[in-house]
Order: C-alpha cells, then sequence, then structure tokens
C-alpha cells in the first residue's frame, strides 16, 4: 500500500514510479488506482481504455508501460466518483480487488487515498497486505496526520515498511547545486517518530510533473536520470524488505516440507 497523510505530496507519483522501477528489474507488477476521489493513474499512464472483460465475469486490467493497471478513471470522470459515500466506494475497491483479473504478479501496488479512511480499512482488512509505504514531504513537519495514518495501520496489523520523503531538494539543472529549499526534515522525523526506516529522498524534479502530465512517468520516460536512479534505489529497497517478510513467514512455516521433514 502507498500512503500519505494528506494529498498532494506525490503519493502517486512514488506509487507508479516505483511500481515500474520493480517492473524494470523484471517483476510482475500491477497497480490499482484506490484513489477514488482523484484517480490521476489514466492521466500519468497515458491511458483512458475502457477495460474489457473477456468472460463477462471478469474485468481484465489495462497494460501500460509493462505493468497492469486498474482505476476508476477507466470508468467514470472524477467529478461522477466525487459524490460517492463510504460504503459504496469500499464496494467499489472490493469489486477491483475480487472482480479484476490480475492473474500472476509479483507485486500488487496499491495507491490509497489520502488519510486514513473507509477505503484504506476495507483494503486493510480484506487484504492479506504485504505492508504500507508512508510519503511525506519535507515541509509536512504536522506529524499528526502520518501518526494517525500508522496508528491505522497498527490496528489492522499492515506492516509499515518505511517512509519516502518526495519533493526532498532541487538539483539545479544549470550548475548541478543540491538546493534543500524546504530545510524540514519531515521524512526523517516521521521515520523516526514511526519507527520504520527511511527508504530514501527524491528530488523535486520539474521533469516528474511533466513527465506526471505526459502520459509516460519519470522512470520510463527519463530512464537514465537521478529521479530514476532514486526510484529504483527505494524500490530495491523496499523489495528486499519485502523478502525478508517472506523468509520470516517461511522460517516460521519451518524449513523443510512435510514430506521431507
Ligand atoms: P498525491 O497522490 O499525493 O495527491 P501526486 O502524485 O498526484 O500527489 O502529485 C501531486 C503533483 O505534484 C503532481 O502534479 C505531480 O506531478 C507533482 N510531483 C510529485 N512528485 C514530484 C517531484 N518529486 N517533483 C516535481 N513534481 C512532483
Amino acid at each position: 500500500l502507498v500512503a500519505s497523510g494528506k494529498g498532494g505530496v506525490g503519493k502517486s507519483t512514488v506509487a507508479a514510479n516505483l511500481a515500474l522501477a520493480l517492473a524494470r528489474d523484471g517483476a510482475r507488477v500491477a497497480l490499482l488506482d484506490a484513489d477514488l476521489y482523484g484517480p490521476s493513474i489514466p492521466t500519468m499512464f497515458g491511458t483512458f481504455e475502457r477495460p474489457v472483460s473477456a468472460d463477462e465475469k471478469r474485468v481484465e486490467p489495462v497494460s501500460a508501460h509493462g505493468i497492469y493497471l486498474m482505476s476508476i478513471g477507466f470508468f467514470v470522470a472524477p467529478e461522477q466518483a466525487m459524490i460517492w459515500r463510504g460504503p459504496i466506494l469500499s464496494g467499489t475497491i472490493l469489486q477491483f480487488l475480487r472482480d479484476v483479473n490480475w492473474g500472476k504478479q509479483d507485486y500488487l501496488f496499491v495507491d490509497l487515498p489520502p488519510g486514513t479512511g473507509d477505503v484504506q480499512l476495507s483494503i486493510a482488512q480484506h487484504l492479506r497486505v504485504t505492508g504500507a509505504v508512508m510519503v511525506t514531504t519535507p515541509q509536512d513537519l504536522s506529524l499528526a496526520d502520518v501518526t494517525r495514518a500508522k496508528g491505522m495501520f497498527d490496528e489492522v496489523k499492515v506492516p509499515v515498511l518505511g517512509v519516502v520523503e518526495n519533493m526532498s531538494y532541487f538539483i539545479c539543472p544549470n550548475c548541478g547545486t543540491r538546493h534543500d529549499i524546504f530545510a524540514g526534515g519531515g521524512g526523517k522525523i516521521a521515520a523516526e517518530r514511526l519507527h520504520v526506516p527511511l527508504l530514501g529522498t527524491i528530488p523535486l524534479d520539474t521533469g516528474v510533473c511533466l513527465a506526471g502530465d505526459s502520459g509516460a512517468p519519470t522512470v520510463v520516460r527519463e530512464p537514465d536520470s537521478p529521479v530514476t536512479q532514486a526510484f529504483i534505489s527505494i524500490a530495491r529497497s523496499l523489495a528486499g524488505k519485502i523478502s525478508m517478510q517472506a523468509m520470516d513467514g517461511a522460517s516460521k512455516r519451518g524449513l523443510f516440507s512435510k514430506e521431507f521433514a
């Protein structure tokens, strides 16, 4: 799950680019846009293709840039979803999880709505979630929102794998000097407060913003840029944490299968 205390911190941008970074490393990846009030995945991936059903029972996800996608934005205009209430929102999300033919994937990323609401809760309760990543910004010093989100994940036993600080610093495209324009350290402070690792920092970069509007996220549009390197490094660290968790689960079940033991 990719979560944030509030909107506009770059949660969808981070979700999309981390998903694409793992796909670039060879993983099979899907991304569910659960931000029903502000679905930005169709725009970011440059596709508004209406999903089709092969068997009239399950809907096929949309394929773009090598990963599978599902978003309410493929079905309705954002204004239409704005008026939905809690139970409809949760029902829609559960349908997306159950009735989409996700196939065999190594990772399913879920871009959550900001904050703590019905959608976050029903996903955390109905899915066996591997973990959550919290996205913050350096100036996001009011820790109340992230703390509340962590509290919710703790309650539903979803491990928080770490914090990603987005829009951390600016590298001047002319001289290459790094400018810490928002000298807040919000990501580090949030990670310390929540007792989870800071997975990495992503610079504020005009390319990220342009890529988001162009239909090809940064990792695809600028495959060799420093921002892409930052996303790849975070994605690999995340993959490491996830496999350690899987190993943990395996060691609890025992090393040998019943037949062998
Ligand atoms: P959220 O999902 O938290 O609401 P978005 O991912 O939609 O946030 O990002 C909000 C806006 O900020 C978008 O226009 C996006 O392109 C821009 N943005 C996100 N991250 C960066 C970044 N690192 N550098 C520049 N612009 C960014």
